[in-house]
């Protein structure tokens, strides 16, 4: 057990996993709950809108979303890279593929189906088939 300054007020208490003492971590208890009872009612809302009608401060909504606890809902917060409003992952498609592909060519589609499907089914699975007998003409239907 070690000791560490909050991570929301600076004031040195017990290490916890939160990193918070135990006065910023009620209050923050508080928050989420209000956070979570308000997209009960709004389950399509915004960070800012969040923000405006619980009194949750922004980095705290921001905690819940990168944590995956708002997922059943659909909030739209800002792209870190330019604002624009997104509901998943921290950056918009834009942002994200600035970031990702310096070079066009680079980006060679990966799916590891794309190759599977060209290997015959039994040179994939090593399974031996037994060996085909020719059908007596005789039980053929027509
Ligand atoms: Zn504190
Ligand atoms: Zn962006």
């Amino acid at each position: 057990m070690g000791i560490i300054n909050c991570v929301e007020c600076g004031q040195v208490c017990m290490a916890t996993p939160s990193k918070r003492c135990p006065g910023c971590r009620q209050i923050i208890v508080q928050h989420e709950e209000k956070v979570l009872e308000y997209l009960e009612h709004q389950p399509n809302s915004t960070l800012d809108a969040i923000h405006a009608a619980t009194d949750a401060p922004r980095h705290i909504i921001m905690q819940m979303i990168k944590a995956g606890r708002l997922e059943p809902y659909l909030v739209a917060y800002p792209c870190e890279g330019c604002r624009h409003l997104i509901t998943r992952g921290r950056l918009c498609a834009r942002c994200a593929e600035n970031l990702t592909s310096p070079a066009p060519a680079a980006r060679a589609p990966i799916d590891p189906r794309a190759n599977m499907s060209r290997v015959p089914y039994r040179e994939a699975t090593g399974a031996s088939l037994p060996p085909l007998t020719p059908r007596s003409p005789t039980k053929e239907l027509k």
